[in-house]
């Protein structure tokens, strides 16, 4: 499946690629499609056709090249689609997935959404027994999901008068909900940080499923005009102790209602994927006042896809709840049309 251009992915007909020196031959099983891979058929990232779109895949490998280990071959793997190059300004700061010299499958490099693709061996990622292609698919937006949550408990901890930690997730999809299972995640691992979290959406059926995957409370907050009455009882339930607001839509009014929400030293986390042509319209004097920060999640660290890799054997992380549907390779087209239309759940393809 290549993005030729903006608006096309069409199916292509290619040669079976011969993995090169440092490189594994993959027979692709599964594929999660992604906003970001929507996105980049709209153009709005500068991913450069033809290129073959997917960037979270699992597959079996069929044949390595000089230097990866042959034992490999047959192997179920996952796969840690981005690369950072470790010698750059971002990368020597810390912050590797500001890399300048980025390479991710399905991006600058073709990806998943093949019969077959090229990883390089370094790539590749052993699979515990019993993990299927389905449960490895999710390791690279669980990754994303960590770096935001990263980003949102950063110190120092906002506790409320109740000793608690309040996260408010806007927008229930697919990573909305994820978000929320990682958030409850952490909060058991660590006593000393309980946190409550809730979340907010236009959609009532996604609010719901969000309130049994686990939100404390929920909101269903109209999709345009005032939310004044969503805003003050957001207010109530944060009880001035707002540590974060995690923006998953990328609608340019839910940032703006995001600081509205906040309380003192919320921390604003832009998470979702936004058309560069949005604007969003925000009050100068209600960063100061309440000395809020904007700050946003982009993408997975190296550290944040060990710790997805990690997570997803805990079987209570649960990741089938989250699909909508699963199709073959000949609907993709079909499927990013319809997710650049409404919000889907996840779709998975098996190929
Ligand atoms: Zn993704
Ligand atoms: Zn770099």
């Amino acid at each position: 499946m290549v993005f030729r251009g903006i608006g096309e992915v069409q199916a292509a007909s290619l040669p079976t690629p011969v993995p090169a020196a440092g490189e594994a031959l993959l027979r692709v099983h599964s594929v999660g499609l992604c906003m970001t891979d929507m996105h980049i058929m709209m153009g709005h990232f500068a991913v450069k056709p033809p290129r073959v779109l997917g960037h979270e895949l699992a597959g079996v490998v069929t044949a390595v090249g000089a230097g990866v280990d042959p034992a490999w071959i047959g192997q179920l793997a996952g796969v840690s689609p981005a690369r950072f190059c470790g010698h750059c300004l971002p990368c020597r700061n810390g912050s590797p997935h500001l890399c300048a010299n980025f390479e991710c499958l399905g991006n600058t490099h073709d990806g998943g959404l093949a019969e077959f693709t090229l990883v390089r061996g370094e790539q590749l990622v052993a699979l515990p027994n019993g993990m299927t292609a389905e449960r490895a698919v999710w390791m690279e937006p669980l990754a994303c999901v960590l770096h935001a949550l990263e980003t949102a408990v950063a110190l120092p901890r906002i506790k409320g008068n109740d000793g608690r930690t309040r996260v408010l997730v806007s927008g229930a999809g697919t990573l909305g909900r994820l978000l929320i299972q990682a958030l409850r995640f952490s909060a058991s691992n660590d006593d000393d940080s309980a946190v409550s979290v809730a979340v907010v959406d236009p959609n009532a059926d996604k609010v719901r499923i969000a309130l049994a995957a686990g939100a404390e409370a929920g909101w269903i907050v109209p999709r345009s005009g005032s939310a004044d009455e969503t805003a003050a009882q957001i207010r109530a339930w944060a009880d001035g102790s707002l540590m974060a607001v995690i923006e998953t839509s990328g609608k340019a009014i839910a940032v703006e209602r995001s600081l509205d929400w906040a309380t003192p030293r919320t921390r604003i986390v832009l998470f979702g994927v936004s058309d560069p042509q949005d604007r969003a319209a925000i009050s100068p004097s209600s960063i100061l006042a309440k000395e809020l920060s904007i700050t946003a999640a982009a993408g997975m660290t190296p550290a944040t896809f060990d710790a997805a890799a990690r997570l997803l054997n805990d079987d209570r992380l649960d990741t089938a709840s989250l699909v909508e549907q699963v199709i073959n390779l000949e609907q993709v087209p079909d499927a990013l049309t319809r997710m650049s239309q409404r919000s889907t759940g996840k779709i998975l393809v098996r190929l």
